[in-house]
């Protein structure tokens, strides 16, 4: 019996390396690869369709974060206000 749950780090938007720990506390640093045939253990954790990476050198399995909320908040935009509306309605005399 192995239900061991694996380990599946989650990978930030725009990360590309590994960021585990040795035992020393070293970065690994490892180039985060995509993993297009995940071992159907880690298919049933991720779910289906969803994104596997896997690091070059500690081989851990990293899976984009779900839900990227932390950018869409910022995205309201300043209205450009027309200073010149006034005078630009000052008519020939
Ligand atoms: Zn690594």
């Amino acid at each position: 019996m192995s239900a061991e749950p694996i380990k599946i780090k989650e990978k930030k938007p725009g990360q590309r390396a590994c960021d585990e720990k040795d035992a020393k506390g070293k970065l690994c640093v490892g180039h985060l690869k995509r993993w297009y045939t995940p071992s159907e253990d880690v298919v049933q954790q991720v779910g289906k369709d969803v994104e596997v990476y896997r690091c070059e050198r500690c081989h851990t399995l990293y899976r984009p974060v779900p839900e990227d909320r932390s950018s869409a908040g910022l995205r309201y935009e300043k209205r450009p206000v027309n200073i010149l509306g006034d005078f630009a309605r000052r008519g020939p005399h």
